[in-house]
């Protein structure tokens, strides 16, 4: 604190700009391989960022491993670090929106646990910021120590979002990113539950730019997103940016009702002229049957999608039941 003190003093004096203070937000689901790592990493860099005072806000996002321990034994020692942990497993989206509503910084960098994106890349988006920019956002040019099975899908998932949805979301873009306060303060104001994050900074505008980086891969441990809760969060992003599958729906529908008529059509002309030398009938009503009531599992299966989350709106469930803070 005493050195924080010395220092302002001494740039006060010289005439350089006043503190602003960081806040860092990393979310954690059973991390213990990478917790100590990647504070020590991030406390690297932070500490030498010339403007800015810090805090680091880990959320624990109900590890069922020893990750509050370790992030309970940094806590305390170092005070610039805060906890939140979570009465269970939220999400990681949950975990983040816990962050952003807990910030006390002018600027607020959101980064994984992992350290697949590089936290040495922060004075270099710093810069940006303070040149006006207000979301600087990390574009992967390369992601190294993925599956290919999680490229490709990760490559037609922003293809499908971007065809569907009104907002253009940057592709090979993940919820790594330097924000505004000032964006920070928008997106708290929004109310909607299952929230797909980068779509809503996308949304809000602002100035924003990208910064381009190589993706490392995972510095310890496994993926904490298999295949069920990346589906989960493709089908988020799909639903609230986009309404088209519903009117897709009433396309599947108009195709389907000139493909009966044609069916029917061709019953009538078998019928009339004795063609059908198969037990008559039989062929045309169980195309019938089959087509069309796959079809209608199709239409409901969608609607029913999008009005479960009607639902989970007018419910009004928090998106996450905090536990306990620490240093907070
Ligand atoms: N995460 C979380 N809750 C979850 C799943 C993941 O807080 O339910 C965190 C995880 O600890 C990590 C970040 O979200 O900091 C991204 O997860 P991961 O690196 O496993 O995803 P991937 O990079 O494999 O897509
Ligand atoms: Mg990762």
């Amino acid at each position: 604190m005493f050195f924080y003190y010395k220092i302002s003093k001494a740039r006060e004096k010289k005439g350089i700009k006043e503190m602003k203070k960081l806040s860092v937000i990393i979310p954690m689901y059973n991390e213990k391989e990478v917790a100590k790592i990647c504070y020590e990493r991030m406390k690297n860099v932070v500490d030498t960022l010339e403007n800015y005072d810090y805090e680091l806000i880990f959320i624990n996002d109900g590890s069922s491993d020893n990750t509050q321990d370790i992030l309970e034994e940094i806590a305390s020692f170092d005070n610039k670090v805060k906890i939140i942990s979570f009465s269970r497993n939220f999400g990681h989206q949950a975990a983040v929106t816990a962050g952003i509503r807990n910030v006390t910084g002018d600027a607020v960098l959101i980064i994984d646990a992992d350290l697949q994106d590089p936290p040495e890349l922060l004075p270099e988006m710093i810069d940006l910021l303070e040149q006006g920019y207000e979301v600087i956002y990390g574009k992967r040019k390369l992601r190294k120590g993925e599956s290919p099975f999680k490229l490709l899908t990760a490559k037609m998932f922003y293809k499908t979002l971007n065809a569907l949805s009104d907002v253009e979301i940057p592709k090979d873009t993940g919820d790594f990113r330097l924000v505004d306060r000032k964006v920070i303060d928008v997106i708290n104001t929004l109310p909607e539950h299952n929230k797909f994050l980068r779509g809503l900074f996308s949304w809000v505008g602002f100035k924003q730019t990208p910064i381009y980086y190589e993706r490392q891969a995972r510095k310890a441990g496994k993926t904490k997103y298999p295949l069920r809760k990346m589906l989960k969060l493709a089908q988020d992003g799909i639903i609230s940016f986009s309404t088209k599958p519903l009117k897709i729906v009433g396309g599947l529908g108009i195709i389907t009702i000139i493909l009966s008529i044609a069916i029917l059509i061709y019953s009538l002309v078998s019928y009339a002229f004795d063609l059908n030398n198969l037990t008559p009938g039989w062929t045309s009503i169980m195309v019938a049957i089959t087509l069309f009531s796959g079809v209608q599992l199709l239409a409901i299966w969608v609607i029913s999608e999008y009005i479960a989350r009607i639902y989970d709106e007018t419910r009004k469930r928090p998106e996450y039941v905090i536990d306990k803070k620490i240093n907070m």
